[in-house]
């Protein structure tokens, strides 16, 4: 068995975790990005051109890891009917792709989440606006009221109520930004907070170099584009809430689509008064976990050697070969 992965993301991550645990490595995707894969960061043994090279895939004994990359560039139809076999549970992504079953399962699993206005004339505090199916936070504005919503939704096409199915108009939670990163070991039945992150993003981290009254006269406005994930060591009298709430979320998707493990990141904000507040759920690896590549604080607490996302998941594929039940982890 090979381990494989699409040549973006957290590929670097996942393949160096592999090659640590004994596996031979393969990369798939542009042929532009080759040398980094086998020549700067010599981590993939093998290198496919090609978005999703099926039949080389199966040749070479592989199982892929699932990225955010290798979800959206395939889409989730085709990786849902994909012949490779697949780190995780497929039946997740219908959920964490449609924002309304992904709020039933957040929901379900008791997290405190922002108010979502159905309708903008009620609109009474800030609110953030996510177009549906934009990745990376493009074309997400701010409104402040019914009548702000109406002039920022133009731009979007949104100019009537018919048109709001397009858009989810969050209550836009003041706080500072926390991403941890769970890892929940199906085999062993136990869940781990492997670490913590926040992104930097372009804009949004540098609208506070400029004074306030610059930013009005020059009309700029906020983008949230990732550059970059910042590591976070959380304060310790937060852990114990984090963890619980991965627990639920773990333990919601076992009730609503038959589980989920491997990887995954709750995305939200701390307030002032230490509410963790979601607005979203990543169900894979995130490329917040990248700066751990050695591993992280909590990771070290756990194991005596350097453990990241990638490597965890190569040791649940070990132990899953040697335990004889990587049928209950592959899909
Ligand atoms: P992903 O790439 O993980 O799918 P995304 O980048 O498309 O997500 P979000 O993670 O939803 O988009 O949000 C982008 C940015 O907007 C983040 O910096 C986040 O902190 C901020 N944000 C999103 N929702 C809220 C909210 N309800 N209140 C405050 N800030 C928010």
């Amino acid at each position: 068995m090979r381990v494989a992965t699409y040549a973006s993301h957290s590929a670097l991550q996942i393949l160096k975790g592999a090659k640590d645990e004994g596996f031979e490595t393969v990369a798939f995707g542009p042929s532009k990005v080759k040398p980094l894969y086998t020549r700067y960061f010599p981590v993939a043994d093998h290198f496919i051109e090609g978005k999703y090279p099926e039949e080389e895939l199966l040749e070479l004994e592989a199982v892929v890891v699932p990225t955010g990359s290798f979800v959206a560039y395939l889409g989730v139809e085709l990786v849902e009917k994909m012949e490779v076999p697949y780190y995780g549970n497929k039946a997740v992504l219908r959920w964490e792709s449609d924002r309304s079953l992904e709020r039933e399962w957040l929901e379900k699993a008791k997290l405190s989440l922002p108010r979502i206005y159905e309708d903008p004339d009620e609109i009474d505090g800030p609110v953030i606006v996510k177009p549906f199916g934009a990745g990376g936070g493009r074309g997400y504005f701010l409104a402040s009221s019914p009548e702000d919503f109406w002039k920022k939704a133009e731009r979007l096409g949104v100019r009537e109520k018919e048109d709001l199915s397009r858009v989810q108009i969050q209550e836009y939670v003041v706080g500072v930004p926390v991403y941890p990163h769970y890892f929940y070991s199906k085999l062993n039945g136990e869940l781990e907070l492997m670490s913590v992150d926040r992104r930097y993003e372009s804009n949004a981290d540098a609208i506070g170099r400029i004074p306030a009254r610059e930013q009005i006269d020059l009309g700029i406005s906020t983008d949230y584009t990732v550059v970059g994930n910042i590591p976070i060591v959380l304060r310790e009298s937060l852990l114990m809430d984090v963890i619980e709430a991965g627990e639920r979320v773990v333990k919601a998707a076992e009730e609503l689509m038959g589980g989920l493990w491997g990887p995954f990141c709750l995305e939200g904000v701390f307030t002032p008064d230490m509410e963790f507040v979601v607005f979203e759920i990543s169900a894979r690896i995130v490329a917040g976990t990248n700066p751990f590549v050695h591993g992280s604080p909590y990771t070290w607490l756990r194991y005596d050697f350097p453990v990241s996302t990638g490597r965890r998941i190569a040791m649940e594929l070990k132990q899953g070969i040697a335990e004889d039940r990587l049928g209950e982890i592959l899909t």
